[in-house]
């Protein structure tokens, strides 16, 4: 018999901005092609699981032609750019969602290869939905502005990658000072962008050199949190970017692809070499980077219930358990797709915002979400599920060694059953991630208590002592603890935790 493939796709939504229109297309291709179901992503973004290979091609052109983007959601190449999902109005916001904009398409790739594949050669017949607010022209000249120093490889069909493409994945996040909704210190480029008085774009603190993937049992394998590289003032700010995605694709590691995302370079050069390195290939040999600002301390926000925009109109965050859309949940957001029209944007936290709300119609989105039995007041989660993550992991991810996105419910529940026993209030939360294999897509380095699978049947390393708003890495603390050594391991911790903890509020 004949194998029966199929696919896992995965869409590019810069700032996860995603209109009606295109969720609708999303729905339906996954009722009809798809399990289903939708899977919201922790860069922003969705999945359709379980496309069979004979109907990829038309699946990729209703997604095209609907708005969205494909091409460069994987591969050696930047991925989605996140920002923070709330759609405030404040230029602050503003600004960090528009950089992220300009970034994904500066960094987008530029063969036509994809067109060609998939799109019989035609051009898209619409663009993608987050080009209408970029002039695309100022871009492209961004892109192809050759300021001597290397940034850009003449000639070549993609002038910022090259014919070698990058060595790695590439991640870039931008953020808002306070505002940690996107893990700023996973990412190989972190942007925090700093506006005037006027709400103009007046520079950027960048980080450099994060990113949670390793590999069990090879020490030369590490997460990693980024480094502070410096500050840019906005004119210089695309210069400052084109220059460390060319430092990696120039230096990063092509020899050995489990040490070749950028963090490796970084680890190995440390932040002053590699701040030397991307001075060199910047104008004036980089004289504009400068010392960090100076930052608030970092906030951590998922943004569920109702928040005002500031524009009049308000936006509602929906609580998605691990970023699955199925069954209530799936109907009532496509009626209310379907009726209303809202833009959505995804969170990096694998949920979903309901936006541009005017207050004449709350109430009718409430009542169309309850006659779902769906929930639209944050108050009515346990803390810690409210703050957990899991990863898709069996049966969909073929890296995955074990469970993760199946079980953490349980997981979750069992661990507030050892908090009770030992005394912790049912308000107490902390930050809980789960994944299937250690390549680490729900950042479990980054989490207060990381589950990391090491071993089939549940099997998985336990990794403690991330802080509550993702500015450190946790520690591995045992390894290779099975479903049923669960209680055995946490409670002592627990114990310890209750105490020995500080009663003083401590800020990261
Ligand atoms: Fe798959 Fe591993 Fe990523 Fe989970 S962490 S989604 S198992 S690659």
């Amino acid at each position: 018999a004949l194998k029966k493939y199929q696919f896992m796709l995965r869409l590019k939504m810069p700032a996860g901005e995603c209109p009606a229109s295109l969720y609708t297309t999303l729905d339906d291709i996954s009722e009809s092609y798809g399990n289903q179901t939708l899977r919201l992503t922790t860069r922003s973004s969705f999945q359709i699981h379980a496309i069979h290979k004979s109907n990829l091609k038309r699946v990729v052109q209703a997604i095209i032609h609907a708005g969205g983007g494909l091409y460069g959601a994987s591969g050696d190449c930047s991925r989605n750019v996140i920002a923070p999902a709330a759609p405030f109005v404040q230029a602050p916001y503003v600004q960090a969602r528009h950089v992220a904009k300009v970034v994904a398409e500066l960094f987008a790739l530029q063969s036509r290869a994809f067109a060609d594949l998939w799109l019989d050669g035609e051009r898209a017949a619409t663009i993608e939905c987050w080009k209408k607010d970029l002039d695309m022209d100022e871009v492209r000249k961004l892109m192809t502005t050759d300021n001597g120093r290397g940034q850009v490889v003449p000639d070549a069909v993609e002038p910022l990658y090259g014919k070698m493409y990058l060595p790695r994945k590439f991640k870039v996040g931008v953020t808002v000072p306070g505002d940690n909704s996107i893990d700023i210190y996973t990412h190989d480029i972190g942007i925090i962008v700093f506006c005037d008085p006027e709400g103009q774009l007046e520079g950027a603190n960048l980080v450099v050199g994060g990113g949670m993937g390793r590999t069990h049992n090879k020490e030369e394998t590490f997460a990693r949190a980024a480094d502070p590289l410096g500050y840019v003032p906005a004119a210089v700010l695309y210069d400052a970017l084109k220059a460390i995605l060319a430092a990696q694709r120039d230096h990063g590691n092509r020899a050995v692809r489990t040490n070749a995302r950028m963090k490796y370079l970084v680890h190995r050069m440390g932040i002053d070499g590699f701040r030397e390195l991307v001075r060199s290939y910047m104008d004036d040999g980089g004289s504009a980077l400068a010392p960090m600002r100076a930052m608030p301390p970092w906030s951590f926000q998922d943004y569920l219930g109702w928040h005002e925009q500031g524009d009049g109109r308000s936006f509602l965050g929906l609580y998605v358990q691990n970023g699955r859309i199925q069954g209530n949940l799936k109907q009532a957001l496509r009626s209310l797709a379907d009726r209303f029209a809202f833009p959505m944007v995804c969170t990096p936290q694998q949920n979903v915002l309901i936006t541009n709300v005017p207050s004449t119609e709350q109430k009718e989105v409430v009542s169309l979400l309850e006659s779902h039995g769906v929930a639209t007041e944050p108050s009515v989660l346990d803390p810690l599920m409210r703050d957990a993550m899991a990863c898709p992991a069996l049966p969909l991810c073929p890296p995955a060694i074990t469970e993760a996105e199946r079980v953490m419910p349980r997981y979750v529940q069992r661990v507030r059953n050892l908090l009770s026993k030992v005394g912790i209030s049912t308000h107490e939360s902390f930050v809980m991630r789960m994944t299937g294999c250690p390549n680490g897509c729900t950042r479990p380095y980054m989490a207060e208590l990381g589950f990391v699978g090491s071993g089939p049947n549940c099997t998985y390393q336990v990794w403690l002592g991330g802080s509550p708003t993702q500015t450190r890495l946790a520690w591995p603390y045992l390894d290779r603890v099975t479903d049923a050594e669960v209680e055995r391991v946490l409670e002592p911790v627990f114990v310890f935790w209750k105490s020995q903890r500080s009663s003083r509020r401590v800020v990261w």
